[in-house]
């Protein structure tokens, strides 16, 4: 067993709506605590964000399967790393929207300082920027419980 943490970008179907991402939450909120998996998934400009941590077996069986979900194309890995802990333990799986939600302007200039592009763009940032990124919404929405 060896605990790791994959982080991939992905391009969302163009009519992917507010649907779509209550079923994916709903199927990864079922299925990750069976499988040990914790993380956090966002959603921005079209574009896909997610951390899986977990078995590093358990965290490949997932991305596989996510894979190949007609729901989004165009993955690309950003960083795949044994770890020594978890960083979203809080979570089976996180979704965070980066607009249209009531933290809209922290979550707006928490993406914008770590990224050069205007709008959210993960294939722009470098790993080290999306995971900081993504540790700092989740302590964002962690306080705001
Ligand atoms: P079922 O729900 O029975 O699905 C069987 C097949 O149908 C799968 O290939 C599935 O992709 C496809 N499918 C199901 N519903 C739809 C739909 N509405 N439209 C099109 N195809 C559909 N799943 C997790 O378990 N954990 C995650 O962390 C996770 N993260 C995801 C992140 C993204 C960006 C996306 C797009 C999907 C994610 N999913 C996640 C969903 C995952 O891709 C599978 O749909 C799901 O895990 C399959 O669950 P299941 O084995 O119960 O099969």
């Amino acid at each position: 067993m060896h605990l790791c943490r994959l982080i991939y970008s992905s391009k969302a179907r163009p009519d992917l709506g507010f649907t779509d991402l209550r079923n994916i939450m709903e199927k990864s909120e079922k299925n990750n605590p069976g499988d040990g998996l914790t993380g956090m998934l966002c959603f921005g400009n079209s574009m896909f964000l997610q951390v899986l941590e977990g078995d590093r077996g358990a965290v490949s069986r997932a991305y596989n399967r996510i894979l190949t979900d007609p729901r989004h194309s165009d993955a690309e890995i950003i960083e795949c790393s044994e770890v020594s802990e978890r960083l979203f333990s809080d979570w089976s799986m996180k979704a965070v929207q980066l607009s249209g939600t009531q933290l809209t302007d922290k979550v707006k200039l928490t993406t914008q300082r770590y990224s050069s592009a205007p709008q959210f763009s993960p294939t722009a940032m470098t790993a080290k920027q999306c995971l900081l990124l993504m540790c700092e919404l989740n302590a964002l929405f962690a306080s705001s419980l």
